[in-house]
């Protein structure tokens, strides 16, 4: 049985993807970039895992390069704004810290950020169409909330953008950190129409330490470190083959296991949802949130409920919990979604992965109608 409740923040690496790691660490230990056989041997190694990925997610192996987070893929696309002339950027409130940890350093380049709010959890296209100005460079809207679960309208969002470029005939790049979407929740990045996503491997069951970016036209993309020239020029650093091979078992199993994952997860995700409203517990997560991730409002302190879950075996989150300098990142993102102070502090996570069971649901029940 599995206890562990905290998948939104990391989970366990699984046997094929560290099967895949070690197996590469072994065969694959050239340099990508060397000229001779064992380097030749690693790019042709790593580029069969850009085409093989790239494929299940349904975009170009060119659009596809390999970061070391989410984190890292969020702070190239930043980072690559300040050889920009300033302009607008427009965010939505409820961004991660991976993003909105950008704003002080562009405003501070005399960019002039915009935060649009997510009343509900849910970012308005028409809000967003109210922000757009003829200098706007970039709107970051997440794909799904990682504390609240909420998933947003990225389709509608990116029509409005694009149907204001049509007016003023200027590019804006739209970016969606989806790093809580991928394998979770419906998820076509063509049909989404998005520039630019980010996505974790940690959060799939794949080692720490590795991430993607995708960039749909990667030549009008200029890093500000391309450092090496490694990932196309995009971005620097010797590849961490290893853990790109775990990615990909990581990768392909989410979203080979899609569709009979998704049924499972919702019934186990009703189910605690409905003991949390019996024991009378407000739930946080919008009625169509990702079945992963369940927020509510616990009778005590979150910290505290938090500890006395896991005195009874049971790992779950206070809040965001992916973020050790941003305390109360979690909180803060429930307020600005307009939950109010109280509420927000009492705030608790819990997120689900392959692992949670029928067992783990009923243990969880049961914790909760002991703890008051
Ligand atoms: N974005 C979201 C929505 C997250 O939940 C996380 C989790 O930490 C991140 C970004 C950062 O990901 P990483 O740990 O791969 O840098």
């Amino acid at each position: 049985m599995d206890l562990y409740f905290d998948n939104a923040a990391t989970t366990r690496l699984s046997d094929e993807a560290l099967e895949a790691y070690i197996r590469t660490e072994k065969e694959f230990f050239g340099n990508p970039s060397s000229v001779h056989r064992d380097g030749i041997k690693a790019k042709k190694e790593l580029e069969r895992i850009r085409s093989s990925i790239a494929s299940v997610i349904g975009i170009q192996s060119s659009s596809l390069f390999f970061t070391s987070g989410a984190t890292d893929s969020i702070a190239s696309v930043f980072s690559s704004l300040l050889f920009n002339e300033p302009g607008r950027i427009i965010i939505s409130s409820i961004e991660h810290e991976a993003v909105a940890s950008w704003l002080p350093i562009l405003r501070h380049h005399g960019w002039d950020t915009v935060q649009l709010k997510a009343k509900g959890g849910r970012v308005s296209p028409d809000e967003l169409a109210s922000l757009l100005t003829p200098d706007t460079k970039l709107v970051a809207v997440m794909a799904v909330n990682n504390v609240t679960g909420a998933v947003e309208d990225i389709k509608a969002l990116t029509g409005t953008v694009r149907e204001y470029e049509k007016k003023g005939g200027r590019k804006i790049f739209f970016f969606s950190d989806s790093v809580q979407a991928l394998g979770k929740v419906p998820y076509d990045i063509t049909s989404l129409g998005i520039d630019g996503a980010s996505f974790s491997g940690h959060k799939i069951n794949g080692p720490r330490g590795i991430g993607m970016l995708y960039l749909r036209n990667p030549s009008a993309f200029r890093p500000l470190a391309p450092a090496g020239g490694q990932e196309h020029g995009k971005r620097g650093g010797t590849e961490n083959l290893p853990a790109i091979a775990a990615l990909e078992k990581a990768v392909l199993s989410w979203i080979k296991r899609f569709d009979e994952e998704q049924p499972r997860i919702k019934a186990l995700n009703s189910k605690i949802r409905e003991a949390l409203t019996r024991q009378g517990l407000e739930i946080l997560s919008p009625e169509d949130a990702s079945p992963y991730i369940i927020s509510f409002v616990s009778p005590l302190p979150s910290e505290v409920y938090v500890r006395m879950l896991s005195d009874k075996g049971i790992s779950a989150s206070s809040g965001s919990a992916c973020s050790n300098n941003a305390k109360g990142e979690g909180e803060k993102i429930l307020l600005s979604m307009g939950i109010n102070g109280s509420k927000a502090r009492n705030a608790v996570r819990i997120s689900f992965s392959g692992n949670t069971d029928e067992e783990s649901a009923e243990a969880f029940i049961n914790a909760i109608k002991e703890i008051r």
